[in-house]
């Protein structure tokens, strides 16, 4: 016989792209017995309903990742040079202080950084958090 069929005005459960869960929406719109249109009782938003037991692999989980790899990479490089370091080592940065390779150093804008390496007369490569680094230095 019949099951229960949604129609526009009742609540469902959706997952709600804006608020990144589950929550009750109320369907606006439908296409014959197929629920497409949903609005989440939670932010208001309105958005395409993708029903749970649908099966499109390819539509089904498009999630855009914006995070620049470069800068990923450099977090997981700085995570594990500076991950055991004793901050309390750094010295502050300086371009009059003469550096060396592996020295913790502690910068007024880019914070934490270890010298990766040294490039003589007068640079430096160094791994911060936000990335690596060319900085002016001391070389002996
Ligand atoms: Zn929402």
């Amino acid at each position: 016989m019949t099951t229960k069929v949604p129609s526009a005005g009742d609540y469902i459960a959706a997952k709600c792209t804006k608020c990144k869960a589950a929550t009750n929406h109320t369907i606006v719109a439908m296409v014959g017995e197929k629920v497409v249109k949903v609005e989440c009782n939670t932010c208001g938003s309105t958005h395409n309903y993708r029903g749970e037991t649908k099966k499109s692999p390819a539509t089904a989980s498009r999630t855009r990742t914006t995070k620049p790899r470069a800068a990923g990479k450099a977090q997981r490089t700085w995570e594990e040079l500076l991950g055991n370091a004793d901050p309390g080592k750094a010295i502050p940065y300086s371009m009059n202080t003469a550096m060396k390779t592996n020295v913790l150093i502690v910068h007024p804008t880019f914070g934490l950084g270890q010298v990766t390496n040294i490039i003589r007369p007068n640079k430096m490569d160094v791994c911060f958090q936000s990335g690596n680094k060319l900085l002016r230095c001391k070389t002996d």
